[in-house]
């Protein structure tokens, strides 16, 4: 159904109700509906429609799961068209024509290098179980036991996940410095800081005093996310890369989030270059359905059957919404378009920052965008830690993000709160989103800023999530 019709349901009593309702049942570990009081009722490509009746354009986009959208017609045609097939929706890891079909299109679009000689395991669907089942196989195809990941990760909620994420984990996970030009440890940034980030990596695994045996893996998001969209610079990517390479150490890309489009390259370790041992994939590549699949080298592949086992790990509707999603973004040159979009608004979120002190960085990569919010008045002394290196950001204002997020949903504009503070305002909008759209999402976002701006900002309990 077109959305200039009124949705059957639209009404603000249900909408209250239903609302309502969910504060006094849902677990208080709810996390996106605290802050995003809305009823979905209907949604067609970037547009939602609560049951109250309001349209948002929507920025969070299923925390960057909607590659095209939400309701694309390929992808609805392509879950049509299995129904109507009559195949089964459920057959463990069986091989059915529709996962044929999804794992041609998939290593159709891997890097060289991987796709020549990959396999692939479907594990359950979440990305989260696919980062597990990367942890069991270079634990296993290595024989060693401990893991490489770094500061400002996310991974995933289970346990393996979670340590790699800076959670308490059993796993001996080692975290090292993640490149950042705003508010970079070494108080550097640029080019500088990404090299002593790597050198500082490199000195610890090569210290035999070091406490860090040569582990099993290493795991990094090419563009971290949840963290605060930090891009890694392509030149720390590829000396990854090549220490990891020179240690026989798998590198584990989790493009959980990067991938399809996302940052302007179908894969976002194209950016570098490099061909990493192992990448985790999901979100966009289940076209809205849940799916998860890890593909790998296949020197790796020595588990053993059933080393990686679960019930659902054979979606086809998820498979063939997929398939269809991968084969769209490619055949339409998506990547590219996101890439120029993303430019676009990015460039036009900095010209914004000169003018709004509130904004204390942006940055991204194709449409995965973000914007750090500060305290401008609580600028930091030249240098506060007293060390010699002069600290240049003010602090983090996570109640100010907070309410521009509100004020943004005021205006019908759906955006997600990430980062180590939460002070990270995140736009991760379909890569389908038209020029006009594009500017509507600034247009809002900075009318957005400054109401927050003008009003005096209330804390919300929200919180990040994935
Ligand atoms: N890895 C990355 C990079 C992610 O962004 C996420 C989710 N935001 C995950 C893993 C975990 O995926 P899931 O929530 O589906 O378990």
């Amino acid at each position: 159904m077109a959305l200039t019709e009124p949705a059957p349901v639209a009404s603000a009593a249900a909408h209250e109700g239903i609302l309502r309702r969910q504060s006094s049942r849902e677990s208080a570990a709810r996390t996106y509906a605290r802050s995003l009081p809305i009823v979905p009722v209907r949604a067609r490509g970037m547009t939602i429609e609560g049951a109250d009746g309001r349209r948002y354009l929507d920025c969070l986009s299923g925390a960057g799961t909607l590659a095209l959208g939400h309701n694309h017609p390929v992808v609805l045609e392509a879950i049509k068209k299995v129904i109507d097939s009559g195949a089964p929706l459920h057959v463990l890891d069986l091989a059915t024509p529709v996962k044929d079909a999804f794992t041609t299109e998939l290593f159709s679009t891997l890097p060289r290098g991987l796709a020549d000689n990959a396999r692939i395991q479907f594990c359950g669907p979440a990305g989260t179980d696919a980062v597990e089942a990367a942890f069991k196989l270079v634990r296993n195809a290595t024989g060693r036991g401990g893991l490489l990941a770094f500061t400002g990760a996310y991974h995933g909620m289970t346990a393996g996940a979670l340590g790699a994420s800076g959670g308490a984990t059993d796993i001996q996970v080692t975290r090292l410095p993640f490149p950042l030009d705003y508010r970079c440890p070494f108080g550097i940034g640029g080019e500088r800081g990404a090299t002593i980030a790597a050198r500082w990596t490199r000195n610890l695994l090569d210290d035999p005093k070091g406490g860090v045996p040569t582990p099993a893996g290493m795991i990094v998001e090419p563009v971290q996310g949840e963290g605060g969209v930090n891009p890694a610079p392509d030149a720390w990517m590829r000396r990854m890369r090549q220490m990891t390479a020179d240690r026989s150490i798998p590198l584990i890309a989790d493009e959980v989030q990067t991938g399809v489009g996302r940052t302007g390259a179908f894969w976002a370790v194209e950016h570098s270059g490099i061909v990493p041992d192992v990448m985790v994939l999901s979100k966009a590549i289940g076209g809205s359905l849940p799916l998860a699949v890890i593909v790998y080298r296949s020197e790796l592949d020595t588990w053993r059957p059933g080393a990686h086992a679960g019930t659902f790990r054979g979606n086809q509707l998820a498979m063939a919404a997929g398939a269809a999603t991968l084969a769209h973004v490619r055949e339409n040159g998506l990547a590219a378009r996101a890439a120029t979009l993303g430019a676009r608004m990015t460039a036009r979120l900095q010209g914004l920052a000169t003018a709004h002190p509130s904004i204390g960085d942006v940055r991204g990569r194709g449409l995965m965008i973000g914007m750090e919010l500060v305290d401008p008045e609580a600028a930091p002394r030249a240098d506060a830690s007293g060390d010699g290196i002069e600290d240049t950001a003010p602090p983090p204002a996570p109640d100010f993000a907070a309410a521009v997020q509100q004020e943004c949903l005021r205006r019908g504009l759906i955006v997600e709160l990430g980062g180590r503070h939460c002070a990270v305002v995140r736009l991760l909008p379909p890569l389908t989103l038209t020029d006009e759209q594009a500017t509507a999402v600034v247009d809002r976002l900075a009318d957005a800023l400054a109401a927050a701006e003008r009003s005096p900002y209330r804390r919300t309990a929200t919180g990040s999530d994935h």
